[in-house]
């Protein structure tokens, strides 16, 4: 597995020492530089509802979790958020929410889509309006081909875990690992740039476990990731379930976005708001470890706090991550899609392959 053998991973994986920390991040500094240049593209996260049918065992929008006040924004509320955010020079949108695969959901889900791709199409003839990223868990394919049609063109779903039995012990038995799979599948299939990612520092997860969701990632050939430390939640029963958490999700979560970088050079890969939570200097070290894309939070103030998928989740004013990517050294990429190279790449072969 280049530009590392499996065992030399293993050993980064499980080591403390701070100097093989701070090499990595060096090497996939350098590669970032060398593969896809300064650039750091931002994303507006619209977190439209926390309504959710699924109960995965870490997630503080789990069904079964009473506590949480529930949130659904209109068409209008989501529209004008996107527009805002077009407007100050967003060319990419992310709508996330909880899962609810239902007709009347999705039907509302792709009007929304319809109207902000062409309003914003109206409002700038220049561009190609909006990029629309969705993240709202596991659908059809029929459901995801209409979410397509509408206009959105990248998805994220992450397999959480590549291995299946860690898979099972952090989802109820209805919430199967190969549907998950296909899922990512089928998205490829219909043209979507295609996002996964993991979850890091699960209880019971060892390096060997990460390092077989590295060959994940390289085997379905994704064209995004977004990874982040597992944070507990005190409402999801993950929280109080032994095992112990054996790897240092903040640290660990580093190495893997640097492995990630140097293995797959030419991904868009994300600086995630569950690495910024758990440390202060997370944005800044999750760019040296070559993250490219950072999501800003734009779900409006009154309802973000319901948006609780972790404890201690943190809220950076978009401003404030702006004047952080700056002060690191990065360029802003506004006004652009920042689509991943990979995913040109990969078509052109494809086109080719015709
Ligand atoms: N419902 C959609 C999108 C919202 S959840 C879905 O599940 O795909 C988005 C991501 O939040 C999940 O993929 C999961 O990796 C992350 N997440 C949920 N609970 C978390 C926790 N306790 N710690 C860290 N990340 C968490
Ligand atoms: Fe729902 Fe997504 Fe949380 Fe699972 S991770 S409970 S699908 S919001």
């Amino acid at each position: 597995m280049k530009p590392y053998a499996e065992n030399d991973i293993i050993d980064i994986l499980n080591s403390d020492d701070l100097q093989v920390l701070q090499e990595l991040l060096q090497s996939a500094t350098k590669c970032r530089l060398e593969n896809i240049g300064d650039k750091v593209y931002l994303r507006g996260l619209i977190e439209f509802s926390n309504y959710c049918d699924r109960n995965c065992f870490y997630c503080g929008l789990r069904k079964g979790n009473r506590q949480l006040k529930r949130y659904r924004l209109s068409k209008e509320e989501i529209v004008q958020t996107a527009m805002l955010a077009f407007n100050s020079g967003y060319h990419s949108i992310c709508l996330q929410s909880g899962e609810i695969d239902s007709p009347l959901e999705i039907d509302f889900l792709v009007e929304v889509v319809e109207e902000i791709k062409e309003l914003s199409q109206k409002a700038d003839k220049d561009s190609k309006g909006l990029g629309i990223t969705l993240s709202v868990g596991e659908l059809s394919y029929h459901q995801y081909k209409r979410l397509w049609e509408a206009g959105a063109h990248r998805y994220l779903l992450r397999i959480e875990t590549s291995v299946p039995q860690l898979f099972g012990r952090i989802h109820p038995p209805s919430q199967k690992f190969e549907t998950r799979v296909e899922c990512l599948r089928a998205l490829k299939d219909i043209g979507y740039q295609t996002g996964t990612g993991v979850m890091i520092g699960l209880p019971g997860q060892t390096a060997e476990h990460l390092l077989q969701d590295l060959k994940f990632f390289q085997a379905e050939d994704v064209d995004m990731l977004g990874m982040g430390p597992y944070i507990p939640h005190r409402s999801a029963p993950l929280s109080k379930l032994s095992p112990e958490q054996q790897l240092d999700p903040y640290t660990t979560t580093l190495k893997m976005l640097a492995l990630c970088r140097l293995l797959m050079p030419d991904i868009n890969m994300v600086a995630s708001t569950a690495l910024q939570s758990i440390n202060p200097q997370g944005l800044r070290m999750g760019l040296k470890a070559g993250a490219n894309i950072v999501m800003p939070v734009l779900t409006p103030d009154d309802m973000r706090g319901n948006y609780y998928l972790y404890e201690n989740k943190l809220y950076k004013k978009p401003q404030e991550l702006v004047e952080e990517i700056n002060s690191c050294g990065y360029t802003l990429g506004l006004w652009e899609w920042g689509d991943p190279l990979h995913y040109k790449r990969r078509i052109k072969v494809k086109v080719g392959d015709a």
